[in-house]
């Protein structure tokens, strides 16, 4: 059964564009997010998939309303997965990224960063990696390819450098990191619904390629303050290469766990 992965972040939600959007400020942003990915879902049953699985990815990744979700899909939630947020993608055909952003330090973007403030530059063999370049290489390292994403204008440009040919849909332009011009919620749903069903008729057709680098992989992470890099040099296999530096070689799912680990397991230092 052809079935479809679906990755969704908040800071590429339409109208989103500041931190943090605690309740109950965030609860219209929970409901966009969701009327977002069920866009999505019913776009992908439309163009022909029997199954989608949905994966809960911003902050605590607790954000989908799950009683709001098209009940056609299965959600996952919670955070201090193995893989970050791609954990069952191996389980399926094509993977749509909702809501994504673009990668630390860019400019005209909203709220860029790579998965955590903390990290300020991230390289997979030498690829300066966002969220999307991540996702695509879990995805690629299981032969999946992304056929869809959606998000602000820099975000999309971003993934467009290395995945020229998938389905795009941008909801907001930045004016700031804190601001932008968006597109109506209602005309993003509609879009969002419309590319999905798009992207899996051509997914089904083989249209897209899996995002795939070598092995062994070089992974180089810089953080906003060496405490971190000390942290993560007590990891057998990373070295400090810098104060606030640290490079690791190795196997692919190693790579993502030391990162997986820093995000989930090494806590915010206080006052940092
Ligand atoms: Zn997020």
């Amino acid at each position: 059964m052809y079935t479809v992965f679906i990755a969704a972040d908040m800071e590429g939600i339409t109208g989103y564009v500041n931190w943090p959007e605690k309740p109950p400020e965030d609860s219209w942003f929970r409901e966009q997010m969701t009327a977002e990915v069920n866009a999505a879902i019913e776009g992908s049953l439309a163009g022909g998939a029997g199954d989608v699985i949905v994966s809960d990815i911003h902050w605590r990744k607790q954000n989908i309303i799950p009683d709001k979700m098209s009940g056609n899909a299965r959600l996952i939630r919670g955070s201090k997965r193995r893989l970050m947020w791609m954990d069952m993608v191996e389980r399926c055909n094509m993977v749509i990224l909702i809501g994504f952003h673009a990668g630390s330090g860019s400019a005209g973007a909203v709220l860029p960063h790579t998965i955590d403030t903390r990290i300020v530059r991230l390289t997979i063999n030498d690829m300066v990696a966002g969220e999307a370049m991540l996702s695509a290489l879990a995805a690629g390292y299981y032969e999946v390819p992304v056929g869809m994403v959606t998000g602000d204008r820099a975000c999309i440009n971003e993934t467009r450098l290395f995945l020229p040919d998938v389905k795009t849909v941008v909801v907001k332009e930045a004016i700031g990191n804190c601001a932008a011009l968006g597109i109506h919620p209602v005309l993003a749903v509609e879009k969002i619904r419309v590319a999905a069903m798009e992207a899996t008729k051509r997914g089904l057709e083989g249209g897209f390629k899996p995002f795939q680098t070598r092995e062994p992989v070089d992974i180089v992470m810089e953080f906003s303050w060496p405490v971190y890099a000390e942290a993560l040099s007590l990891v057998p296999g990373v070295t400090r290469t810098g104060g606030r530096m640290v490079s690791y070689r190795g196997g692919w799912l190693d790579a993502v766990g030391i990162i997986s680990l820093f995000i989930n397991w090494v806590e915010n230092m206080p006052g940092l």
